[in-house]
């Protein structure tokens, strides 16, 4: 059976660590591959390479730099099929799916292709008699990212197409549930003409991670996971005098108004809670209807539209299901038994993913949507993020009531709001505590040329990802004032505070 390594100073390398893990097939339950662990010492190695490569690549032009990235996305556009089988053979989404979330990478890539003007610092004349005063950008050196499995393409393309194109050199720590797609992106930087050393994955888990967070070398850390580990890799890269940015859980709140449009919102709702079999950060796990009429017109809505969601394997010949399998049975094992901790606890399960019909299901890691009613703040199901196709309605009797339910939550990724009131749609904008807010859009994920993040425990560190706070938190800034001799000779020596 392969075991896929690491990929190091422009070459795929084996790991002599000793240790692996196994990587599914979902859709099968089959053991595909085994993924390497590094060692320390593996991960240490990559940094020095990185390390190694940084001063050459910085100073090549961000033009050159550029150039470079649009041969990636060229060359990611041409292999696009290809990539997308190799997500949906690891992480289960349908196929459809995986296209879409390289498509959300690929459009950072294209962001950071403008690196030549997002790069050029600001610039004063006379900011005193006969001075100019500005500013530089400078990459940063090492930096090093560490992602989910629920995106095996888009996040890790969160991350390093802005910070090379600043002028870092990176080391990649992919998931070690779906490590392939990472890998594979290194073979086609390396074609586009990036130079050996400036990207590198290590594949691995808390030893090589640990590595990462503490070696002096590493001056920026990336992370998107769960929060408990995002926690973690922020008190600790912190701790060792790194900026880091570190993205965690999340449970996100869709309020439905009673001046909605109704079939909208249920459209909406199918589709950000049950796509990608729910294992995405913005997926919409709660739908908070206001007022009891409301509530019921919803659910019946919901209930109706569930019977025709289709569930089976990520690949196949014809259209795509609505969704696939979770990604390993330990997470199949975890959800269900949120499906019953609901049921322990008093909410109504008004329709059982366990009971539903799969086509070609297998030993596949499956579970069909599920749907509560009556689910209340204090119950787990409404705590906890659960990761899976599990939708929860949580019924309020007013705007405000939604609002601080959504208010009172530990996490604030995203949210939405469905109404065809724009006051009120105006004031929930202004009014939640949650970094990305849609009007009538259900998964308000902003565009590449905007920053990617959530408030409270869904995001540690103040800068959000790619867009202008990607080129900020990949960038250190030098700020320069500058007077030419003639006028230091005859101006003498001064003493006091320069003032204009
Ligand atoms: P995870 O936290 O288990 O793992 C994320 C990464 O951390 C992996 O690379 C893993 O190897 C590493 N890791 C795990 N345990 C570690 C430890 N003890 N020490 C050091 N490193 C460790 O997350 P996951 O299960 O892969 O992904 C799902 C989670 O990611 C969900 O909570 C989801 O909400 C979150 N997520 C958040 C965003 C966001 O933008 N906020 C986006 C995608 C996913």
């Amino acid at each position: 059976m392969t075991i896929l390594g690491n990929f190091i100073a422009g070459q795929p390398q084996a790991s002599h660590s000793g240790r692996t893990a196994e990587v599914f097939d979902p859709a099968s339950g089959e053991v595909t591959r085994q993924v390497a662990l590094s060692s320390a010492d593996e991960t240490r190695d990559a940094i020095r390479v990185a390390d190694e490569a940084f001063p050459g690549w910085a100073k090549m032009s961000p033009l050159k730099r550029s150039r470079i990235l649009f041969k990636f996305k060229a060359l990611v556009e041409e292999h696009a099929d290809e990539i997308a089988r190799l997500i949906s053979s690891e992480h289960g989404k349908v196929f459809s799916d995986a296209k879409g979330e390289l498509t959300r990478g690929l459009e950072v890539v294209e962001f950071a292709c403008g690196i030549p003007h997002l790069q050029k610092g600001e610039h004063s004349l006379n900011v005193g008699t006969g001075v100019d005063s500005f500013s530089l950008m400078q990459p940063l050196g090492v930096c090093a990212g560490i992602s989910p499995f629920n995106f095996p393409a888009m996040v890790p393309m969160w991350m390093f197409p802005v910070a090379l194109a600043c002028g870092n050199t990176f080391v990649m720590k992919p998931s070690e549930k779906d490590p392939s797609t990472p890998m594979r992106l290194a073979e086609l930087l390396k074609q586009a003409g990036l130079p050996d050393g400036v990207f590198n994955v290590v594949n691995g888990d808390k030893e090589s991670v640990d590595v990462l967070l503490t070696d002096e070398r590493v001056q920026a850390v990336s992370f998107v996971g769960s929060t408990p580990i995002a926690e973690y890799i922020y008190a600790t890269a912190s701790a060792h005098g790194k900026r880091v940015q570190a993205l965690g859980g999340a449970k996100n709140h869709m309020v439905v108004m009673p001046d909605a449009d109704l079939d909208q919102a249920v459209d909406a709702l199918m589709g950000a809670a049950y796509g990608s079999a729910g294992e995405r950060c913005m997926a919409i796990s709660v739908a908070v209807p206001v007022g009891e009429e409301t509530a019921e017109r919803l659910r019946a809505k919901l209930v109706e539209r569930l019977q025709t969601l289709s569930v089976g394997p990520g690949i196949k010949d014809g259209p795509d299901h609505d969704m696939g399998p979770l990604v390993t049975r330990v997470h199949l094992d975890k959800v269900v038994g949120y499906i019953q901790a609901g049921v322990d606890e008093g909410a109504e399960l008004v329709v059982d993913g366990r009971e539903a019909t799969i086509d070609n299901a297998g030993n596949g890691f499956f579970v069909g949507g599920s749907l509560f009613d009556h689910v209340t703040p204090g119950m787990r199901i409404h705590r906890e993020e659960i990761f899976g196709p599990v939708l929860a309605i949580a019924r309020v009797d007013s705007f405000e009531d939604a609002l601080a339910m959504v208010n009172d939550h530990e996490y604030g990724n995203g949210t939405a709001i469905f109404t065809r009131d724009g006051a009120a749609a105006r004031q929930y904008c202004e009014r939640i505590q949650v970094g990305m807010v849609g009007v009538n859009v259900p998964i308000p994920v902003p565009m590449a040329f905007h920053s990617f993040g959530g408030w409270k425990r869904s995001l540690f560190g103040p800068l959000h990802m790619h867009g202008p706070d990607g080129v900020r938190f990949y960038t250190r800034m030098k700020t320069i004032t500058q007077r030419w001799p003639s006028e230091v000779r005859d101006s003498g020596g001064h003493f006091t505070m320069p003032t204009l």
